[in-house]
């Protein structure tokens, strides 16, 4: 019985409840009117407070989903686009992953390092490594890593995870820093998720991969991860341990994408009503070819077209949400998904153990790659690229420092405010990276738009305090934020 309250993953992601959410939307994606209706509810409102959005419901956000009526489509993306600007503006915020170990005891089917892949080789830094590649990532630019381990007692234990937090946090190369870690990890109990609270993490991210039950047993028939309901309610544990900024994510190609996308807006409602906070960060990776993996052995993968008509109906769904796309996407698919939705994407990422340091930025070692790399530019090739298309890079990470996660954030993202730190702070931030890491070309892009920005700050006393700060970087100092 379908509840969103229930701490019962069957019963806050029921499947009757999407099979009639899926017979809804179909029954009505062609009601012009009924579309119209929705679009009009989820639209950017003014309040006295600021800018708002009511957000959807999964059912109104599937019967958009399934609508395939080209004129409609045609608005559903306008209206992604007006909420992206209203709350993201042309931020768009940089990240890297860091593989820290491939064991696994787990078999999923669609990726490498299931154990009983016996041809990768197996591979897990030492703290020595783990600083040689934070040095790497330091020294391209990066701010923000989002670390990622298989799940193995034995091997990984949450001790080691701790410890190589550490390790990052402690590292300080020339100018460099990372300054939030966000961590990928196997489903864990509260105390754990307490442990990696207490370590300073960012967001916990964990991918559902799908939320059909059935195919998520077969798609993992053996190790702890085939547990649905131990997976499913990992983000309860982890919010009960204190963390407040989860991300959700599903791994698209997997099962059929209607399906996904109710349950993912479920995952949310869930969140927000049990928590009081829905997801810091969606996800959406889609399947991809890897060493001994050929998404072509699974049915349900989804073309370019339909994946950014998803991202649209998230970004309409759950506007206050931050939205993540990887470099498994390719130059041309980024560039369309930005404009719709996601306001997070990583740069110049190596996606096996210890694949940065030592490397050029043409060189990269495939002997343990969870995936291929569709997007293979240099973190300042893509840098570049993003202000040539007027996007804003931005390496801010100044919430979760200034204590601004969960519910705090969500009050100030809700009513718009937010804007007020992230567009000073991805100034400054572009203007540490301009100074430290980028080519002559970057450089003289960047600055020339941050002169451009820095006069639309509107409050008249915070341009003032960002102009003075940005001064202080020019000269030298670092780390300033609002
Ligand atoms: S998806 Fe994660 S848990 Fe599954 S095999 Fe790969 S690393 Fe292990
Ligand atoms: S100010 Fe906060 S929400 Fe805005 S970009 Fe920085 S960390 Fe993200």
């Amino acid at each position: 019985m379908y509840d969103v309250r229930s701490l019962k993953a069957e019963e806050f992601i029921d499947h009757e409840e999407i099979l009639e959410t899926l017979e809804y939307a179909e029954a009505n994606k062609h009601n012009k009117e009924l579309v119209e209706e929705i679009l009009e509810k989820a639209r950017p409102k003014k309040t006295g407070r600021g800018v708002e959005c009511a957000g959807l419901s999964h059912k109104d956000a599937s019967v958009l989903l399934a609508c395939d009526l080209p004129e409609m489509t045609e608005k559903i993306y306008s209206l992604a686009r007006e909420i992206k600007d209203a709350f993201y503006g042309d931020r768009i915020v940089m990240f890297a992953p860091l593989y820290l170990s491939n064991y696994c005891v787990n078999k999923c089917v669609y990726c490498p390092y299931h154990m009983q892949n016996k041809e990768i080789p197996r591979k897990k830094l030492t703290q020595e490594e783990v600083r040689q590649e934070v040095i790497a990532l330091q020294d391209m630019g990066h701010k923000r890593l989002a670390i990622e381990a298989g799940e193995d007692p034995v091997n990984n234990p949450l001790e080691y995870i701790l410890e190589c937090i550490k390790t990052i946090y402690s590292i300080k190369h020339k100018n460099g820093a990372i300054r939030r870690v966000n961590v990928n990890i196997a489903a864990t109990t509260v105390e754990n998720y307490h442990k990696l609270k207490e370590a300073g993490i960012g967001t916990y991210i964990l991918f559902q991969e799908t939320y059909h039950k059935e195919s998520y047993e077969t798609l993992h028939p053996a190790g702890p991860k085939h547990n649905y309901a131990y997976h499913t309610e990992a983000m309860d544990r982890a919010m009960e341990g204190g963390i407040d900024d989860v991300g959700l994510g599903v791994l698209f190609g997997l099962d059929k994408y209607k399906y996904e996308f109710a349950g993912l807006l479920m995952h949310a409602e869930h969140l927000e009503a049990v928590h009081g906070v829905g997801p810091h960060t969606i996800s959406v990776p889609r399947l991809k070819r890897a060493a001994d993996i050929d998404p072509g052995q699974f049915d349900n993968g989804i073309d370019d077209d339909t994946f950014a008509k998803i991202i649209a109906c998230i970004r309409i769904a759950v506007p206050y949400t931050g939205m993540i796309i990887s470099t498994r996407e390719n130059e041309s698919c980024r560039e369309k998904v930005m404009k719709l939705g996601i306001s997070q994407i990583s740069g110049g990422s190596r996606t096996s153990v210890g694949g940065y340091a030592g490397y050029s930025a043409e060189e990269r070692p495939h002997d343990t790659e969870q995936f291929d790399v569709s997007d293979q530019r240099s973190l300042d090739e893509v840098v570049k690229w993003l202000m040539e298309g007027g996007y804003i890079p931005s390496f801010c990470t100044a919430c979760y420092r200034e204590g601004r996660t969960g519910d705090r954030f969500m009050a100030l993202c809700k009513v718009g405010q937010i804007q007020n730190c992230c567009h000073p702070n991805a100034l400054l931030t572009l203007q540490e990276y301009l100074q430290d890491y980028a080519s002559p070309e970057t450089r003289k892009l960047g600055e020339e738009l941050i002169d451009r920005e820095i006069l639309k700050v509107p409050d008249p006393k915070r341009r003032e305090k960002a102009l003075g700060y940005l001064e202080k970087i020019r000269n030298g100092e670092r780390d300033f934020r609002f």
